[in-house]
């Protein structure tokens, strides 16, 4: 069994065939999907595919870093991340994560301090309701790893989604908390730096998502991405690591359930 950890198949992209792209996820034996939240303009499509696919979707809760730039209304969203968090809407059991959060300069250095806020005051929401976090990081690796580093021996738990830095900041995060590292499609790109730091990653560290409908992996590169090209990871990091499909199935599989306590 495999588990997509990040996926964003409520958007709009997969409106015309979802049913179809959710049984494609079963035919690949990618039972589970984690469903990351971006902002308010999201959460309602997210909240009612969940409705619809209960079994099969454990949604998270989060403001999205690129939803704090030009956002004179921030403060009030994360308000709501949290009101959501105490009371899960109609329909929805609960919340398995505090995500997507984190820092994201690439579009604009001018939210920095926003960003640093939101993202901080989210982790404090993640330690108060006991959930892992899921963080997103484009462009910030450095000021990622100082966060980390003071919150350091604080508890936190989560994911680093779509981990692109190097080994040193892989052990740097490793000390500063529970943490597991989202492996996508950027993995299987020709030349992909990430395929040699996943070489001297621990199998017990990892965790493999689609970022879907984005980073779409070879051989599919170019097209829309969808949760069961997650096979397409799986088979590309067992054979960095010189080991049976399989046995990074079930791995990386336990590791999902151990951080999400699934
Ligand atoms: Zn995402």
């Amino acid at each position: 069994m495999l588990i997509d950890t990040h996926s964003h198949i409520y958007e709009p992209e997969f409106d015309s065939d979802r049913a179809q792209a959710l049984q494609r996820c079963l035919e690949s034996d990618v039972q589970l999907l984690m469903l990351p939240a971006i902002d308010k303009e999201s959460y309602e499509r997210m909240f009612e595919l969940v409705r619809q696919y209960p079994q099969m979707m454990r949604p998270m809760m989060g403001l999205h870093p690129t939803s704090i730039n030009e956002n004179p209304v921030w403060r009030e969203d994360l308000a709501r991340v949290e009101e959501y968090l105490h009371h899960p809407p109609q329909g929805i059991e609960r919340f398995w994560g505090v995500g997507e959060i984190g820092l994201d300069f690439y579009w604009s250095n001018d939210y920095r301090e926003q960003q640093m806020e939101a993202f901080e005051a989210q982790i404090e929401m993640a330690l108060k309701y006991d959930l892992p976090i899921v963080v997103h990081t484009r462009s910030a690796w450095t000021e990622m790893c100082e966060v980390m580093e003071r919150f350091a021996g604080r508890g936190v738990r989560g994911v680093f989604h779509a981990f692109s830095d190097d080994v040193e900041s892989y052990r740097l995060l490793k000390k500063c908390g529970d943490f597991l590292f989202g492996v996508g499609g950027v993995v299987t790109f020709k030349k992909s730096k990430l395929a040699e730091v996943v070489k001297q990653m621990d199998l017990e560290d990892i965790i493999l998502e689609t970022d879907c409908p984005y980073l779409t992996p070879v051989p599919h590169r170019g097209e829309r991405n969808e949760s069961s090209y997650v096979k397409f990871v799986c088979a590309k990091v067992a054979e960095l690591k010189e080991v049976d499909y399989q046995v990074v199935a079930e791995q990386t599989t336990a590791n999902v359930k151990r951080i999400f306590k699934l």
